[in-house]
């Protein structure tokens, strides 16, 4: 739980979303999948951008540090699952589906 005062850090979330501006990528992570980017249980989640770079821009030689995070907190899965469910129910037109 993040408790006020207290800097939420990766011991608790339970997956990080990573979506890429410039490939349009977005995968979810576990956080010991992280690891390669040098994030531990302890590494606080303000930190996590500017360490997490989208790994297909790399691979084609771009920074790919244009990225989105976003993290799903361990306690919070439940809920954010249940909004997810909401939201599912209703029309909602997904942005960036246009394509140049
Ligand atoms: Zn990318």
């Amino acid at each position: 739980m993040a408790l006020p005062g207290r800097e939420p850090t990766m011991a608790h979330v339970a997956s990080i979303s990573v979506e890429c501006a410039d490939c349009g990528r977005n995968r979810w992570w576990r956080p010991d999948q992280l690891k390669r980017f040098g994030v531990t249980r302890n590494t606080p989640l303000a930190a996590l951008s500017g360490r997490i770079v989208c790994s297909a821009c790399r691979a084609d030689g771009l920074p790919g540090a244009t990225v989105t995070i976003q993290a799903a907190f361990i306690d919070e899965r439940q809920r954010v699952r249940s909004e997810a469910q909401m939201l599912s129910d209703r029309e909602v037109p997904l942005e960036g589906a246009r394509r140049a």
